[in-house]
């Protein structure tokens, strides 16, 4: 009898813990649901400091800005060294002599050579697989290679939208290398986007040591069916590309950490990520200044909550604001090197835009996705309770996640991230400020309820 009591009474205040870092999370939720705060940092981030290419005095400004707003609203920040590429674009022209010089817009990709300064003027040739330019060989000797390879759109409406940019970049990633064992001149892809108004798409391509550099670039959708339509009715295409990237010396730049402490187990850690570099050609809105306002405003939404009521998690909170994801990820290897041999209990990345949440992508299994979905019921309210088993749930975070950590990725409805993705169109408009709050108490419940028990 007495033991049965007992088992009751324990039952009892375990509900009651349970439920009270239930009501924690939901209130954490109301608080970040009734401000546009993400959204103002978001917006001195992308409108005040502008793009925020590696190596550039915006990244350098950027890590500055954001170590001191954390410092102002009362929260430990520190900065850590990363050595970065700096890679400059310079000018990009591009036209079809065979076609009374019409002007192709388009992009070079990231850490691409220049082309020599009088530009280049070759034929194009088009292929659509490398297996199809394997086949062309040497007849691609002195031309332009293009590839022509379209996002699946079909993907994108089924909400596979990263699927399909995965399946599609690769082209971008090593096809200038692929066609230079062939002997072309220069590489050419289509824009690896959903979504165009002439707005070309970039990103890092590299080159293979063994194989001679040659340009490459990405052109606008429109123009990339253009030379598909002249190629397809049988025309000759020539055309005139000149690019003028630089790069410069590596730069020594920093990743920006900040952290609330854990009350009762300070050394197990629970990571939430972003990333402070941008691409160049627009303001890094959604690619990544949102997941750095996410990431940031968690943190203040906590440190608050800890001033209000005393309320603060058992484990620590680290916030990571990772330089260079784009065109290195030389923060995440930094930040891998500095801090592997700490026990991270989960690493959250948020780099998939500020559309309304979804869910997260986790590397948990089977039972465990069934426990934190029972622990998560707050997720419910901001329609984001969705959790998918992936092999990978972020770039930042993937050293750590291949080290056994477990990992997570917020899932913004992917709908539209793919039409702005890279190009100069990522910028500040095209966030609701109410989604990204969605979305930072989305994240904030999350972490807070692994770092709350
Ligand atoms: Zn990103
Ligand atoms: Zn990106």
């Amino acid at each position: 009898m007495a033991v049965g009591r007992w088992l009751l009474a324990i039952a009892v205040v375990f509900a009651l813990a349970t439920s009270a870092l239930a009501q924690d999370a939901d209130r954490l939720v109301t608080s970040a649901l009734s401000n546009i705060r993400a959204y103002e940092t978001l917006s001195y981030l992308t409108d005040e400091i502008g793009a925020r290419p590696s190596g550039s005095a915006n990244a350098a400004r950027a890590v500055q800005w954001t170590t001191e707003r954390f410092r102002e609203w009362g929260i430990d920040a520190h900065t850590e060294k990363v050595t970065v590429p700096h890679w400059v674009r310079g000018d990009e022209r591009a036209s079809l002599v065979s076609h009374n010089d019409q002007k192709i817009v388009l992009t070079a990709l990231g850490g691409s050579i220049a082309t020599p300064p009088a530009g280049i003027t070759a034929d194009v040739i088009e292929v659509n697989s490398f297996d199809e330019l394997k086949q062309l060989g040497t007849k691609v000797k002195g031309k332009i290679v293009y590839y022509n390879n379209p996002m699946d759109l079909e993907l994108v409406k089924a909400r596979r939208s990263f699927e399909a940019y995965s399946r599609a970049v690769i082209y971008r990633g090593s096809g200038a290398s692929r066609a230079a064992e062939f002997g072309a001149v220069a590489a050419l892809i289509r824009s690896v986007g959903s979504a165009s108004l002439r707005t070309p798409h970039t990103g890092a391509m590299r080159y293979d040591a063994k194989q001679p550099k040659i340009p490459a670039a990405a052109m606008t959708i429109e123009d990339a069916d253009l030379v598909h339509r002249l190629l397809g009715r049988g025309d000759r295409v020539r055309m005139h590309l000149m690019l003028t990237p630089k790069t410069l010396p590596d730069v020594e730049s920093a990743n920006v950490i900040a952290e609330i402490r854990g009350s009762e187990h300070p050394e197990e850690i629970v990571l939430i990520g972003g990333h402070l570099d941008s691409w160049d050609l627009g303001t890094g809105a959604i690619d990544d200044g949102s997941g750095v306002a996410m990431v940031m405003e968690t943190l203040r939404l906590i440190n608050d909550s800890i001033r209000e009521s005393g309320l603060r998690p058992k484990r620590t909170i680290r916030g990571v604001l990772f330089m260079n994801e784009e065109n290195g990820l030389n923060g995440g290897r930094a930040y891998f090197a500095a801090h592997r041999n700490e026990k991270h209990v989960a690493a959250i990345e948020t780099d998939a835009g500020a559309a309304t949440p979804t869910g997260f992508t986790t590397t948990l299994k089977g039972p465990a996705v069934d426990e934190v979905m029972a622990k998560t019921k707050v997720l419910d309210r901001l329609g984001a309770h969705r959790f998918e088993t992936t092999a990978e749930t972020g770039a930042d975070t993937s050293f750590l996640i291949e080290s056994g950590v477990t990992g997570f990725g917020l899932v913004p409805d992917p709908l539209h991230y793919f039409d702005y993705h890279h190009t100069p169109a990522d910028t500040l408009d095209k966030i609701d400020a109410k989604e990204l709050a969605q979305d930072t108490a989305a994240v904030a419940a999350l972490a807070w309820t692994i770092a709350a028990e």
